[in-house]
C-alpha cells in the first residue's frame, strides 16, 4: 500500500522541484514524512501581549507591541553594544544587541510598529531585553496564533525564501494533505502504561502546540519512541544470539595460567585487574558466548588482562587472536607477549600486512594446524585467508569503533562464535554504551597500577615558547624524554606534514645538543618502527610526531607530552595522547599549546583537560560538547537509527527507562507472537528495512 508520508516533497503545494532540491540538500528533507519530523527548535507564545509598565526583571519570555524611538551605540571594544529605545505608550525599555549591530540598524526602522519577543532582565536601574526577536507588527495575526513555531533554516534557504515562516506554511499545507492520520507506531499497551500521547496528535502538537505542557508531552512521546526502537532492536539481537549460539566452555584453569601466575607475572595484579579476570573466567566457563567490553584508562594494564585471558583459552586447547588497530601496536603486543611468556610452552606469532610471502604462508599453515596458539595482528586477521584450527577467543584492542556489525563478522570464523573481549581506553559514556554496545557486558578497570603519579596538564600559548622550551630542557637534563605532537587531518596531509617538518626543524634549532627524531604516517612501517625503537632505547631525547603515537608506544621514561595546535584535537584524542606519558614513576607533564584566539568550546575542552585525568568525566564532557552525532562510532556502528529528536547526551535517563521497557517486552514475547506487541515487531521490521547497515547483522 502506498503511504502518503513517503511521497516526494516536491509534490507538496508550495514546494516544487527547486525548493525540493534545496530542502534535500540543506536539511535532508525528501519526503512528506521527513518534513513532518522536522521539528521547530522553539515556540513563541503569541497569545498574550504584555505592557511595558507590567514588566519586572526575571519574567519569562514576553511579547510587546510598540515602536523604536531611537538607536544609540554605547561602550567600546567588547563592551560595545547597540541600544534601541522602545516604547508602547505605557513605558520605555531598552532593546540591546552585542553582536550583529550593523544587521540590526540596516534592518529595523524607527517609528515603525514592531512586535518584540524576549526575556526581560535587570540592567542597572533599568529593565532591558537583550537580543530580542523583532517582527513587523502587521505580519502577525494574533487571533489565529497561539504558540508560533520557529524552524531552523540555512542561509541558502533563507535567500530562496525558505525561512522559518515559510516552513511553517509548508507544514500547514502538509497537515492539510494528510487527510488520514498516520498509523500509530507504538503498541496500545505501551502507550497506556507509560501515558504516552498518540503519534499523530504528537506530531501535530510539535508543529501547532497550544501550550508548553502539550509540547512537553509530544516531545516525550516522540523521544520515547525513538529510543524504544533502538533498544528493542539491540536487545532483540542480543537475546537471539544468546539463545541460538552456545559458547565454548573453558572449564579449567590449567598449568599455563597457573605457571605464569606464580612464576612469571612481573608484578602483583591490581584488584581491578583481578576482578576483571574473574568476570572473564566466569563468562568463558558459562557455556554462553562471552561478549565483554573492557574499559580501562590508558596505562591501567589491559594488556595483562588480555594475556592472561589468552592463557586460559590455550589451557583449554583453543586458539586466540589479538587484534590491534595499527601495525605498531600489534608489533608491540607481540613483543610484550614474547617477553612475558618466555620459557612457557606456548607459541605466539605476529601477522600484519607487512608479513608476506613464505613467512606468511608458514604462519597461515601453522595456524590452520593449530600449532600457533596465539596470533597477534591487525584487521588483516579478519580476512578469509586467515583460517584457525579452533579459534576460541578474540581480543580486540583499542577499537571503540568495533561495533556489533564488525563483531558479527567474527561469527563466521567458527561453528561456535569465539568469546570476544573488546578493550578500550576511550571510556564510553553510559548512554552511548547502551546503544552502540548495548549487547556487551561491561567490565571496568578503575584503578591504576601502584606508584603512578597523575599527569599534570598545563595550557600554554604559542608565544610562551621560551618557557615551554625551558621546561623541556629541565626534564631532559633529569634524564627524561619528550614527545611533541602535531595534529594530522587527512584532507590536508601535505600541509600538516609541512607543519610537522617545520616544527622538527625548530626543535633541532632550539635543542642542538639533543637527539631529535621524527615519526609520521607517510613513513614505511619499518622506518617508523626504527625511530620508535631508537626512542624506546633512549637513543633520542625528543620525538616529534603526528598522532601515530596516539595508540601504541610504551616508553615509561617519557615524561613530557607537548601537544601543538591543541585546539585542533578533540577531547578524547587529547586524553589518549596524554596517556602516552605518566607511565613511569616520575611526575609527568602534558603541555597543551594553542594560539590566543580560541572559541568558547575549545576553551572549555582545554579547561577540562587541565582539571581532570578521569577518562569517564572527559568522555561525558565530550559527549555534551560535541553531541553524540560527532562521536566516533555512532555513524559506523549501524546501530543507532537516525535520531531526530532524542539526544543521547541529554536523554540518558529516559534511555535507561525505555531500555527496561524494551527488555521486558523481549522477555515476555521471545517468539514475537503475542498480539499486543505485534505492532512493535512490525514497526521494528520497517525501521530495519530502511537502515542498510543492518543487513550485515542478521
Ligand atoms: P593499557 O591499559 O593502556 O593497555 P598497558 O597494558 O599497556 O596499559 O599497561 C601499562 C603499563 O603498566 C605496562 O608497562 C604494564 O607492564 C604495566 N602494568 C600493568 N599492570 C600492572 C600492575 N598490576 N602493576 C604494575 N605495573 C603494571
Ligand atoms: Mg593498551
Amino acid at each position: 500500500m502506498f503511504d502518503i508520508a513517503d511521497r516526494d516533497i516536491k509534490f507538496l503545494p508550495g514546494v516544487g522541484p527547486q525548493r525540493a532540491a534545496l530542502l534535500e540538500k540543506e536539511l535532508n528533507i525528501r519526503t512528506y514524512r521527513d518534513l513532518l519530523y522536522y521539528f521547530p527548535y522553539k515556540y513563541i507564545d503569541r497569545s498574550r501581549l504584555f505592557q511595558i509598565r507590567e514588566l519586572v526583571a526575571d519574567m519569562p519570555y514576553v511579547q510587546l507591541s510598540g515602536e523604536i524611538t531611537s538607536f544609540e551605540t554605547v561602550g567600546e571594544g567588547y563592551q560595545k553594544r547597540l541600544v534601541a529605545h522602545f516604547t508602547d505608550g505605557t513605558g520605555e525599555i531598552d532593546l540591546v544587541w552585542f553582536k550583529g549591530l550593523k544587521y540590526v540598524t540596516d534592518r529595523y526602522k524607527v517609528h515603525t510598529p514592531y512586535v518584540v519577543f524576549g526575556k526581560p532582565s535587570q540592567y542597572g536601574t533599568k529593565i532591558n531585553i537583550a537580543h530580542p526577536d523583532l517582527d513587523a507588527a502587521d505580519k502577525i495575526v494574533f487571533s489565529t496564533m497561539g504558540m508560533q513555531p520557529y524552524y531552523n533554516t540555512t542561509e541558502k534557504m533563507k535567500r530562496a525564501g525558505l525561512n522559518s515562516r515559510m516552513m511553517e506554511k509548508l507544514t500547514h499545507a502538509l497537515m492539510e494533505q494528510l487527510k488520514e492520520p498516520l498509523p500509530e507506531t507504538l503498541p496500545e499497551c505501551v502507550l497506556k502504561e507509560h501515558k504516552l500521547a498518540p503519534l499523530m496528535e504528537s506530531l501535530r502538537t510539535m508543529h501547532y502546540p497550544n501550550s508548553d505542557e502539550s509540547v512537553r508531552m509530544a516531545r516525550y512521546r516522540l523521544k520515547f519512541e525513538e529510543l524504544f526502537y533502538v533498544q528493542l532492536n539491540i536487545l532483540r539481537y542480543t537475546h537471539d544470539r544468546r539463545r541460538q549460539r552456545g559458547g565454548f566452555v573453558f572449564p579449567r584453569v590449567g598449568e599455563l595460567f597457573n605457571g605464569f601466575y606464580h612464576d612469571h607475572l612481573p608484578f602483583a595484579l591490581t584488584n581491578a585487574q583481578k576482578r576483571v579476570l574473574r568476570e572473564i573466567r566466569q563468562d568463558m566457563g558459562s557455556g554462553k558466548q562471552m561478549n565483554r567490553l573492557l574499559q580501562g584508562d590508558v596505562g591501567s594494564g589491559k594488556t595483562m588482562v588480555a594475556l592472561m585471558s589468552a592463557l586460559l583459552a590455550v589451557d583449554n586447547h583453543f586458539q586466540v587472536s589479538i587484534m590491534a588497530p595499527t601495525e605498531i601496536l600489534a608489533e608491540q603486543h607481540a613483543e610484550t607477549f614474547a617477553k612475558q611468556l618466555e620459557g612457557l610452552p606456548v607459541k605466539c606469532a605476529l601477522l600484519t600486512g607487512s608479513v608476506k610471502g613464505k613467512k606468511r604462508e608458514a604462519i597461515l599453515k601453522e595456524l590452520a594446524e593449530g600449532e600457533i596458539q596465539i596470533l597477534i595482528g591487525t584487521h588483516a586477521l579478519l580476512e578469509d585467508t586467515v583460517k584457525f584450527h579452533n579459534l576460541g577467543l578474540v581480543v580486540i584492542d583499542e577499537q571503540h569503533r568495533f561495533g556489533v556489525a564488525q563483531r558479527a563478522r567474527l561469527w563466521n570464523k567458527n561453528v561456535y562464535a569465539p568469546h570476544v573481549l573488546v578493550m578500550t581506553a576511550t571510556p564510553i559514556p553510559r548512554t552511548l554504551a547502551m546503544t552502540l554496545y548495548g549487547d556487551l557486558d561491561v567490565s571496568v578497570i578503575d584503578e591504576l597500577p601502584p606508584g603512578r603519579k597523575p599527569v599534570k596538564t598545563l595550557h600554554q600559548y604559542d608565544a610562551q615558547r621560551v618557557s615551554i622550551n625551558r621546561g623541556i630542557r629541565q626534564q631532559i637534563e633529569q634524564g627524561r624524554q619528550v614527545y611533541v605532537v602535531y595534529p594530522l587531518i587527512k584532507e590536508s596531509e601535505k600541509i600538516d606534514l609541512k607543519n610537522l617538518e617545520e616544527g622538527y626543524r625548530q626543535m633541532v634549532e632550539d635543542f642542538p645538543d639533543y637527539e631529535i627524531c621524527m615519526v609520521h604516517g607517510k613513513m614505511t612501517p619499518a622506518e617508523k618502527e626504527a625511530e620508535m625503537q631508537r626512542f624506546a632505547n633512549h637513543e633520542t631525547h625528543i620525538m616529534v610526531a603526528t598522532t601515530v603515537i596516539e595508540v601504541g608506544v610504551n616508553v615509561p621514561n617519557a615524561s613530557v607530552m607537548v601537544i601543538e595546535n591543541a585546539e585542533r584535537f578533540g577531547l578524547s584524542q587529547l586524553h589518549q595522547l596524554r596517556g602516552r606519558v605518566g607511565r613511569g614513576a616520575d611526575q609527568s607533564y602534558c603541555i597543551l599549546v594553542t594560539g590566543y584566539k580560541l572559541s568558547e568550546d575549545t576553551r572549555k575542552r582545554i579547561e577540562i583537560m587541565t582539571q581532570t585525568n578521569d577518562g569517564f568525566e572527559i568522555a561525558e564532557a565530550d559527549l555534551k560538547l560535541r553531541g553524540p552525532g560527532d562521536l566516533e562510532g555512532t555513524q559506523q556502528s549501524g546501530l543507532a537509527f537516525n535520531l531526530r529528536i532524542a539526544n543521547l547526551a541529554k536523554d540518558g535517563q529516559l534511555l535507561a527507562y525505555v531500555r527496561d521497557v524494551a527488555a521486558r517486552i523481549v522477555e515476555e514475547d521471545p517468539d514475537r507472537n503475542k498480539p499486543e506487541y505485534a505492532l512493535a515487531w512490525s514497526q521494528l521490521q520497517k525501521l530495519r528495512k530502511n537502515n542498510v547497515d543492518w543487513s550485515s547483522i542478521s
